[in-house]
């Protein structure tokens, strides 16, 4: 039995296993943590229902939903605290917490007690907090699409919360759209391998002498527009790192189907669509107090209505597509040329050396080692970004060096996004920026900051104004490459 012709790019959502009267399918780890499904041939009664309930094998059009009926709004939730406790404004929880009044039960993704990433399923209010924050890594669909299954059939209300490519494994399996199922999926960067995740808590646990008792990977004490995940020890004591999202941010630990997600536009397959309200103080700027703020889009009349009846809890302001857009309604996260050569050296070398290569926020350091040696034996500045999966970069400030470095990088697979205008305002400078795209900080979309991997900060004054309006956007630090520290050699 053939389940789907192009299972490279399986959603691991499991519906070909949890239809299966035989339990003939098994899934079995590919190699680089994520799962593919295995057929028992001898168990097989080739019925064809795996292939009749997986994803890949229907026309997307049928599902996704028209984006004239779209209500497109920004959201915080008014109680502070369910605002804190959730990753932007708290839309998940408000619908979440409708839901269960109405005496329904809520799936989403929740970390289970060994910190593994599962769909699970709450019916109760004081529940609901495992199911908030974004957990950056792919969830475990396990038995979860059945056990939805049961509840419709018991008459209960369901909400589900998760990916896109999730809620429309679940439609496929369901066969039909039941009246009482309401889907919440989110705007998507993708999902990295869960055997990484794994690694990464082993290697916190080895450093710290600790089990970890927490996770939470973009903890928002340190503001909505910043990202460091955070994890707590037996002993109780909370580390903060940046370690996990670096590698996350490099891309090259995604799931193959992310990098071709169907997904990623503005019309959606779930009822509602929620988000990162990124780019927001670009046009509500006083509204923006880093506290979070969720996009809410609301697909379909189910949709409406459940918005209509949980916007009193809500502060909001009506939006449009223009102003909402951002990386992932518009286009899959690009795949880094290096993923091949990534998953090799995660196969041969041990994942001490794979953190430090490619989850390191020493760039700098590593810049000027690069730059050291091309001056020593003539090697390109190119190795240096190639060698840290930097294909998308932003040159900060204009000056004499500029027009070299961008013609040096160009003739390799490297592609210069923009020049950023920093404090220097000198028309003059404009004659070295080659015809690319100079924007200021502010006009950098927010939701852009984190399609360009690396800021190289070109100006011979390193201006900490720059670094500080970089970092409001939203910039990482071990993003900004000061170059400018090496003025006195020739680029
Ligand atoms: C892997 C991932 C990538 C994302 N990428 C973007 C992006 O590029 N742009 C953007 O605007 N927003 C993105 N988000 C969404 C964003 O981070 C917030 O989750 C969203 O704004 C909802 O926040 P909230 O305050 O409403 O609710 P919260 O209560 O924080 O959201 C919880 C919801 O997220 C779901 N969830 C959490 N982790 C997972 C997971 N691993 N798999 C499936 N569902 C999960 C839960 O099931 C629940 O439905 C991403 C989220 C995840 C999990
Ligand atoms: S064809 Fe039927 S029996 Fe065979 S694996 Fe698929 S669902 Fe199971
Ligand atoms: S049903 Fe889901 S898990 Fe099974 S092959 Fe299709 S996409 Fe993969
Ligand atoms: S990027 Fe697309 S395919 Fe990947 S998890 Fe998100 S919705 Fe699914």
């Amino acid at each position: 039995m053939v389940i789907n012709d192009k299972m490279e790019l399986c959603y691991n959502c499991e519906a070909c296993v949890q239809a299966c009267p035989k339990h003939a399918i098994h899934m079995e780890d590919d190699g680089r943590g994520f799962r593919k499904p295995q057929i028992d041939e001898a168990a097989c009664i080739n019925c064809g229902l795996c292939a009749r309930v997986c994803p890949l094998n229907v026309q997307m059009a049928a599902y996704k939903h028209g984006v004239e009926q779209q209500h497109i709004r920004g959201i915080k939730r008014l109680d502070e605290k369910k605002r804190r406790e959730s990753q932007s404004g708290g839309a998940f929880s408000v619908i979440a917490e409708y839901v269960l009044e109405q005496h329904g039960v809520v799936y989403g993704a929740a970390l289970d007690d060994d910190l593994n990433c599962r769909y699970q399923r709450v019916d109760k209010t004081e529940e609901l907090v495992k199911l908030k924050g974004s957990k950056y890594v792919q969830a475990e669909v396990g038995e979860v699409y059945q056990s939805i299954h049961e509840d419709l059939k018991r008459g209960n209300k369901v909400l589900f919360g998760g990916t896109a490519c999730a809620v429309l494994g679940l439609k496929t399996f369901l066969g039909e759209e039941p009246e009482e199922l309401l889907t919440c999926d989110l705007v998507c960067h993708g999902v990295a391998s869960p055997d990484i995740y794994q690694n990464y808590r082993d290697y916190q646990e080895k450093r710290h002498g600790e089990k970890l008792t927490g996770f939470n990977f973009r903890n928002k004490k340190f503001g909505w527009h910043s990202h460091m995940e955070t994890f707590t020890l037996e002993s109780g004591k909370e580390e903060a790192d940046v370690l996990y999202r670096n590698l996350y941010y490099g891309h090259l630990c995604m799931r193959e189907s992310c990098y071709h997600c169907p997904f990623a536009d503005m019309s959606r397959v779930s009822d509602i669509t929620i988000g990162d309200f990124w780019g927001i103080e670009k046009t509500h700027a006083k509204w923006d107090d880093n506290l979070g703020i969720s996009l809410f889009i609301t697909n379909t009349p189910k949709g409406e209505a459940v918005f209509q009846a949980v916007s009193e809890e809500l502060e909001f302001i009506v939006s449009n597509r223009e102003e909402c857009m951002q990386p992932h309604l518009a286009h899959p996260v690009q795949k880094p040329k290096g993923v091949e050569f990534f998953w090799e050296e995660y196969r041969t070398r041990n994942f001490g050396y794979i953190l430090k290569k490619y989850g390191s926020g020493q760039r700098d350091v590593a810049v000027l080692k690069c730059l050291e040696a091309k001056k020593e034996a003539g090697i390109k500045a190119e190795s240096y970004f190639v060698g840290h999966n930097c294909f998308r970069i932003a040159l900060c400030g204009l000056n004499e060096n500029t027009e070299a470095l961008i013609s040096e990088l160009e003739e390799s697979s490297i592609s210069i996004e923009c020049i950023l205008e920093t404090t220097c305002d000198n028309e003059a400078c404009r004659k070295y920026a080659c015809g690319k795209p100079v924007l200021t900080v502010s006009e950098l979309k927010a939701g852009e900051v984190q399609e360009i991997d690396s800021y190289v900060v070109t100006s011979v004054q390193f201006s900490l104004d720059m670094l500080q309006e970089l970092r409001k956007i939203g910039v990482p630090l071990y993003k900004v490459v000061p170059i400018s520290f090496l003025a006195a050699m020739e680029i």
